[in-house]
């Protein structure tokens, strides 16, 4: 890829991973992400088709030499042509991976791995039923653990798992999740939530931070540091457990921001270039590739988006908006 141009913002920082939402659509109702009954969808005339969103991929690794590709959502698996989407990406030589409910991902695991989908991160907040039902609104836990298991057997490994834990909700659960993982062979990440649900229900009181995650772990686990170049510009700490070579990562985006390491660009579900979940602002490329837009313009307009990146989410600063677009409706 040497002699690419590449999406540098202003600051300095070069975007290689591309996160892509196939829908804002979802069949859960995690209470940090959307109300119980569920948004006003996006229409479908302003979802990018099939055809628009492998184009726009081809452009970000072809022009920019974009490496990790991330499809999301809302749910992923609830867009018909994932498969499709996965084999027509799957050439162009970026990683492809996928962030997941796990609902679907039981059918779905073994026709994406042979579309060339490279891991999973599959979303498990709770391992009890009762608590699954009421943080996420649908009786639904069966089908993400058969998910996850059936993404292992497919070989969609490392997989990952993302929790978010709520005070007095799963908050209790830290412990059990990460012996769940550790004995399942897959890797943890705790994520600390963030203001960016529909229902602005966040507050900063009540979130539970990664130093409360650190302080529950430990008091079961024994961690240490991982080397941080495995960190590279991932957003998770990473701590061995017991030693190794098993691992658990926290994610502070609130306490702990990685602003400074930040290599994400984001596409919407109906083609809006942002540069961070937090952006206030989009650059529209449906509507330009939906005028006729060649590559080039296309290519020129994306890098120019990139080129206006703040240099932090400024959840911190007194000012601080909450984005208008709540996370399902960004592809998280
Ligand atoms: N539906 C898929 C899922 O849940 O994995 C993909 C989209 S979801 C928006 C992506 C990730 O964002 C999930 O791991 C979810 O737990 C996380 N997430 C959603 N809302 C969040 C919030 N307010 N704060 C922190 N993480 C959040
Ligand atoms: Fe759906 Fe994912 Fe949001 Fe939960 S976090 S409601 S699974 S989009």
């Amino acid at each position: 890829m040497e002699g690419l141009p590449v999406l540098v913002d202003s600051f300095g920082r070069v975007a290689t991973d591309l996160r892509v939402s196939l829908t804002d659509r979802c069949n859960l109702r995690c209470t940090y992400c959307m109300p119980p009954e569920g948004l006003d969808w996006l229409p479908k005339p302003e979802l990018l088709t099939a055809d628009e969103i492998v184009r726009l991929v081809r452009i970000g690794v072809e022009r920019f030499g974009i490496t990790e590709v991330r499809y999301t959502g809302g749910e992923p698996l609830l867009r018909r042509e994932i498969v499709d989407i996965v084999a027509r990406t799957s050439s162009l030589g970026a990683e492809l991976s996928l962030t997941t409910n796990g609902i679907g991902l039981a059918r779905l695991a073994a026709p994406l791995a042979e579309a060339g989908l490279h891991r999973v991160n599959v979303s498990l907040d709770t391992l009890d039923r009762d608590i699954f039902i009421k943080l996420a609104h649908r009786d639904r836990l069966k089908d993400v653990l058969d998910g996850l298991a059936a993404a292992d057997q497919a070989g969609l490994t490392p997989v990952k798992v993302n929790a978010v834990l709520m005070r007095g909700i799963n908050d209790h659960e830290a412990v059990p999740l990460l012996r769940f993982c550790l004995e399942q062979g897959y890797e943890l990440r705790f994520i600390e939530q963030m203001p960016l649900d529909a229902q602005h229900g966040w507050s900063r009181a009540n979130m539970i931070t990664a130093d409360e995650m650190l302080a529950a772990l430990r008091a079961e686990f024994d961690l240490t540091d991982a080397d941080p170049r495995e960190r590279g510009s991932a957003p998770a700490e990473l701590f061995l457990v017991g030693g190794g070579p098993a691992k658990v990562g926290v994610i502070g985006s609130v306490t702990r921001p990685f602003c400074g390491a930040c290599d994400r660009v984001r596409l919407t579900a109906d083609g809006q270039v942002r540069n961070c979940l937090f952006a206030t602002e989009e650059s529209d490329l449906r509507s330009a590739m939906r005028a006729g837009a060649s590559d080039d313009t296309l290519a020129a307009q994306w890098l120019a988006a990139v080129q206006t990146k703040k240099p932090g989410h400024g959840i911190d600063d007194p000012t601080f908006l909450q984005p208008a677009r709540p996370m399902s409706a960004i592809g998280g």
